[in-house]
């Protein structure tokens, strides 16, 4: 079973990068997913977060994410063609320019990644050069706000904070507006739907789901291979070029198992060093404070509507309770969320066994700056004023945007090639060198669709 290109995992990027690759009809693409390829009845429905107990179609990692005291969460990332894009909260939102820019990163400002944002989506509702007219996502932001959402913006303009009409255009990020989702009915309309869905019919383009990839073969340094673990049992695969596309955990956890990582954290897994390279040494995400609010819970709405920015921070409501959006109550009361956006304690990533079935140790140190706790109390204090609420408690929380385990510039060249290695590429959240001043989902999608040419150029 040679490929010109094995991808591994049919996720947010995987889904876009298969697409793309496949469309030249003389390319051979494979991908591998360690999901299921039928997305389960209303797994879609946008109003759904569909990652509640017993759900079939995520994988759940124990994390911590603080550490006095230490407080233990299970992280869920979407295990099925669509990967996290298709059990998501739909908010597809760019990151600003200023975060390119902070990557420094040849080939990565905003310049070079706008034609790629354009391509994947069709705006419905803007035009004009920052925006796209024929991509497979349809982008659309609620005119209509839920009551609680009504009361949130009116809130929050009543302080002063200024209306921004499209969060998606390019211009400074403070203020407040509604959020450009990728939901189209009420339906979810990821990468996995958007891109692959369609594609699945070329006969260049096999896609083999329930297959789990257990680790990258090579023959010296140059990656030839993946061993997994199919609905049949042990199979291999053989490719000319492979990208792992498994999300910012599943990458880390495969580049470990072989071989690709800390040359100490390996060595005290029992797993022969290939690449002593950074893998999992300084993750990012957006640390998050949630806050109860009294506002009635919206039913048949998209869990999030709109957001406000300010120094840093995101406060949004969330529609509704997670019990509600994970559909196991049919009413859950709203909160508020005050995300840290560019946060400055980094996560780690470990790996204590060469077993794949072995979970990774996911360690966020989110309480290990000062400023970061501080910069969160604040967001807190200002989510109690625009809620109207006193001594209410606010918990400590993850937005689930893990990125940044293999970051171009440490792991990666600018190229997403790994470094020091032949044949292997990654293209997924890994990659970001740092984390957006927004969610990370309509990045991530770009990543798939910029990561195309320069993996076959
Ligand atoms: C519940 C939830 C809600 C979120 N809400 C939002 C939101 O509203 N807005 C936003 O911007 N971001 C959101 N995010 C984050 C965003 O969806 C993810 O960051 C993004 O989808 C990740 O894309 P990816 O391509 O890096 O990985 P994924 O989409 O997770 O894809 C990785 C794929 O690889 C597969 N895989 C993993 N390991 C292996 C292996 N060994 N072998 C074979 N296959 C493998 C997985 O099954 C998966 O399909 C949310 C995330 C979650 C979990």
């Amino acid at each position: 079973m040679q490929s010109d290109v094995l991808i591994v995992g049919a996720g947010s990027a995987g889904s876009i990068l298969a697409e793309r690759l496949s469309s030249d009809p003389g390319r051979r693409v494979t991908v591998l997913e360690t999901g299921p390829r039928a997305v389960p009845p209303r797994v879609g429905d946008a109003h759904l977060v569909p990652i509640g107990p017993g759900s079939p179609v995520v994988i759940r990692y124990p994390a911590t994410l603080t550490d006095a005291p230490r407080r233990e969460v299970d992280l869920v990332r979407g295990a099925v063609v669509g990967g996290s894009g298709a059990v998501n909260g739909g908010y597809f939102c760019r990151g600003v320019p200023a975060d390119f820019a902070g990557w420094r990163i040849p080939g990565w400002s905003w310049d070079d990644v706008l034609p790629h944002f354009r391509a994947i989506e069709t705006d419905l509702d803007f035009g004009g050069p920052l925006h796209g007219e024929h991509g497979p996502i349809p982008i659309r932001r609620t005119h209509e706000f839920s009551a609680g959402t009504r009361l949130f913006v009116d809130a929050v303009l009543a302080r002063g904070f200024r209306w921004v009409d499209d969060l998606n255009g390019g211009g400074p990020a403070d203020g407040v507006g509604a959020l450009p989702l990728n939901v189209r009915g009420g339906t979810r309309v990821g990468p996995g739907a958007a891109f692959l869905g369609p594609a699945l019919a070329r006969p260049n383009l096999v896609v083999h789901p329930a297959t789990r990839v257990q680790r990258v073969r090579f023959s010296g340094t140059r990656a030839v291979g993946v061993d997994a673990l199919g609905p049949s049992g042990p199979v291999s695969y053989a490719a000319d070029r492979i990208v792992l596309c498994a999300g910012a955990i599943g990458t880390a956890h495969l580049l470990m198992v072989s071989g690709c990582g800390p040359a100490d954290v390996l060595g005290a897994a029992g797993i022969p060093v290939l690449a002593d390279l950074p893998v999992g040494a300084w993750f990012h995400d957006h640390p998050e404070w949630v806050l109860p609010v009294d506002w009635p819970a919206a039913a048949g709405r998209t869990p999030i509507e709109a957001a406000l920015s300010v120094d840093g921070l995101e406060i949004r409501l969330y529609t509704a309770g997670f019990a509600q959006m994970t559909g196991e109550m049919p009413s859950d009361p709203p909160h508020i969320g005050v995300a840290l956006m560019r946060p400055a304690a980094r996560g780690r990533l470990t790996v204590t066994s060469p077993d794949i079935a072995v979970a990774p140790v996911i360690e966020h140190h989110y309480d290990s700056v000062t400023e970061d706790v501080e910069a969160l109390r604040r967001g807190a204090d200002l989510a109690r004023d625009i809620a109207g609420i006193v001594d209410r408690e606010a918990n400590w929380s993850t937005t689930q945007h893990l990125c940044g385990t293999a970051p171009l510039g440490a792991v990666l060249d600018p190229r997403c090639r790994v470094q020091g290695l032949d044949g292997l590429w990654v293209a997924d959240g890994s990659i970001m060198p740092a984390a957006t001043s927004r969610g990370p989902h309509a990045t991530i999608a770009m990543i798939g669709h910029r990561a195309a040419g320069l993996v076959v150029d």
